[in-house]
């Protein structure tokens, strides 16, 4: 049994600062483990320990609302009284809109009431197990946000369901992180969350922070390089958190049409954008989706980025990366940019 999170790799040439933490006594460094995830932190500039100290309490904060295992949390609370309408706070009402949104705008491939398949087949508790067909087709009856209500600061969802925001909560930490960072006058950090991952300014040499994306195939390494300021780069895929039965390997992510791990061309997804809620949802749901659909999506819209990388090692960047993103010529993997 694997539970490994994705990391977006910094690169250790990126800066002897990071890696050695205290280097001039110019950055305050700082991990903590949250939402099944090692999150870690380098603030520079003359707020960075108050900046770095308010940053950890905003992920417990999050974490302790948002959590679908802590029976007091807003979504726990919401699941347990299915059926009914549940008062939460603002945040949680205005992130589950905004996970609405987002599943019609994929259609359907980012849905929070997956929830109950994901802990069906194991993920939640680490008891992995493919569930027999008739359980997922009961499962699924119970899959889709149309049924999910909001209204004013209070949320019911149908009789069965359950929500989960696994795929969009270290997302929206990573905005609020930013926002926070932000009061604190912080223009300059790498913060990593798992697959998550927000750098903001450039490097103390003045030159951009380099972002590896791990390579999805050996999941050890990177197979790419982005040079990225003021952005958040998510990426999602399904080689780092799985299991195998009888020699078939099983992901975390799924597509809520049919409640199996998802099966399309991509082997990973990265979202580059200023908005780290819209790249974590929508790294989960273009990895579902695939290569075309995310293609087509990405001709519809903007304010991101993005990285695919399909089976056959088909790299296709979006045009807006062609100058920042580099592919050492090696593993055989090919660039294609599209848009
Ligand atoms: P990670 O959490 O590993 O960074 P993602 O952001 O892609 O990866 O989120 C995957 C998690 O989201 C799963 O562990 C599960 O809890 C939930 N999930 C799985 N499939 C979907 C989906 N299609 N839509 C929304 N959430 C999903
Ligand atoms: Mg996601």
């Amino acid at each position: 049994m694997i539970r490994k999170t994705i990391a977006v790799i910094l690169l250790l040439t990126l800066s002897s600062a990071v890696l050695t933490g205290c280097a001039n006594n110019t950055d305050a460094s700082g991990v903590c483990f949250a939402m099944d995830t090692v999150m870690s932190f380098t603030i520079y500039g003359k707020n960075r320990d108050a900046a770095l100290a308010a940053c950890q309490a905003e992920v417990y904060r999050l974490d302790a609302l948002f959590s679908a295992t802590d029976p007091r949390s807003d979504i726990s609370r919401i699941n347990a009284g299915a059926g009914e309408f549940v008062e939460v706070s603002d945040e949680t009402a205005e992130l589950i809109e905004r996970s609405l949104s987002l599943s019609k705008t994929t259609d359907g491939a980012f849905d929070i009431t997956v929830y109950a398949l994901v802990e069906c087949w194991g993920f939640i508790s680490g008891d992995y197990r493919v569930p027999a067909a008739d359980e997922i087709t009961q499962l699924l009856g119970n899959t889709g946000s149309g049924t999910v209500e909001v209204q004013g600061g209070c949320v019911r969802i149908a009789g069965g369901q359950k929500i989960g925001f696994g795929a969009i909560a270290k997302g929206y930490l990573t905005d609020r992180i930013w926002s926070i960072l932000e009061s604190y006058e912080v223009s300059r950090a790498v913060i990593s969350l798992g697959g998550n991952v927000l750098v903001l300014g450039d490097k103390p040499d003045k030159t951009a922070w380099r972002v590896g994306i791990e390579d999805p195939f050996t999941a050890d390494g990177y197979f790419g390089v982005l040079s990225a300021a003021d952005m958040a780069v998510v990426t999602s895929g399904g080689y780092q958190r799985y299991f195998e039965d009888d020699g078939k390997r099983y992901h975390h992510i799924f597509d809520p049409s049919n409640g199996y791990p998802s099966d399309s061309d991509l082997v990973s997804v990265t979202i580059a954008a200023k908005d780290g809620t819209l790249a974590d949802a929508l790294s989960t749901a273009f990895f579902v989706m695939g290569s075309t659909q995310a293609k087509r999506y990405y001709d519809n819209s903007d304010g991101f980025e993005m990285i695919l990388v399909t089976k056959s090692k088909e790299v296709i960047i979006s045009a807006g990366l062609r100058d920042v993103f580099t592919l050492p010529p090696q593993n055989g993997f090919t660039l294609t940019v599209t848009g």
